[in-house]
């Protein structure tokens, strides 16, 4: 839009054009998003009441704390089969003025195995949301825009209902009782999207309208590999907001990484930075046509 704009105006407005030149969008960059996830997985492995995740809380705030956006926090204490246990979820929101609200979330914890340090489990939807918030800096908002690092996504023994997604439930519910999913256009969420064998798993539980947009960007994009029309259910942090209401859909790699899911190998070396770019383009372009949506 910018670079019309200066077409049009050549010769007129040469300084108004040296300023759309100067606060141009940042695109998101894969690289980027990769270096993000190595620094979350060096603090080595998070689950819920390690020392090493409250390190990574704190770091993330200092991340987040030049993005140009509103911190919030929601934090609890969740009753789980080992236990009460604290958890955090932490929420970065750039402002719009439309009155709606759309929500793109992750979660960072990891789950509680020994030597699991969760590079694509955790670990990128970690690096790829601090990159999405770099990204978003300074561009213009028509709706409100959460960035949502959820906690407690793993079960901390086997997973069941009651025992998985501890974040995404306490939002999902707190934000109902306060009226915010009404205002949801929608929440995307990402999880295990780092695999360098990048094939997103067409999740069916998921809203219908939101998974046919996103498919259609990547294929637009040239990314139809990566975007295959078939896959199932996958029960992860999209489901309470479903629950409550609200459009929601899981951008999840479930299918080409098996091998080394939930094992010690889930490690750097299995991650490639054009995985996160692909996520990265397509959820941008998805949140730009949620935006231009009443
Ligand atoms: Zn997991």
């Amino acid at each position: 839009m910018s670079r019309i704009v200066c077409l049009a105006l050549a010769g007129f407005l040469a300084s108004t054009c040296a300023f759309a030149q100067t606060t141009k969008n940042k695109p998101f960059s894969g690289a980027a998003a990769l270096r993000f996830t190595g620094r979350a997985v060096a603090f080595g492995p998070r689950p819920d009441g390690s020392p090493a995740i409250a390190k990574l809380r704190a770091w993330l705030r200092t991340q987040l704390a030049g993005c140009g956006c509103e911190l919030l926090s929601d934090a609890f204490t969740a009753q789980t089969p080992d236990g009460p246990l604290p958890m955090e979820n932490i929420i970065a929101k750039f402002p719009g003025h439309s009155g709606r609200a759309i929500a793109i979330s992750g979660h960072y914890d990891t789950k509680k195995m020994n030597g699991f340090v969760g590079a694509n489990d955790g670990g990128s939807s970690t690096g790829f949301l601090l990159e999405l918030a770099a990204a978003l800096k300074n561009r213009p908002r028509k709706d409100d825009v959460y960035l949502i690092f959820f906690d407690g996504e793993e079960a901390v023994r086997e997973w069941t209902d009651t025992d998985s997604v501890y974040g995404s439930r306490h939002l999902a519910e707190k934000w109902a009782a306060e009226g915010l999913t009404k205002k949801l256009k929608a929440l995307i969420n990402v999880d295990m999207i780092g695999d360098r064998n990048f094939r997103l798993t067409w999740e069916i539980d998921s809203t219908d309208f939101l998974r046919e947009m996103v498919w259609d960007i990547g294929d637009s994009l040239g990314y139809s590999a990566a975007f295959p029309r078939h896959g199932g259910p996958v029960s992860d942090d999209h489901i309470p907001f479903l629950d409550a209401g609200v459009p929601a859909l899981d951008l999840i790699d479930f299918e080409s990484q098996s091998s080394f899911w939930h094992t010690p190998q889930d490690t750097m070396d299995k991650l490639a930075a054009r995985s996160f770019e692909i996520t990265g383009k397509v959820v941008l372009l998805a949140l730009e046509r949620l935006e231009n949506q009443q």
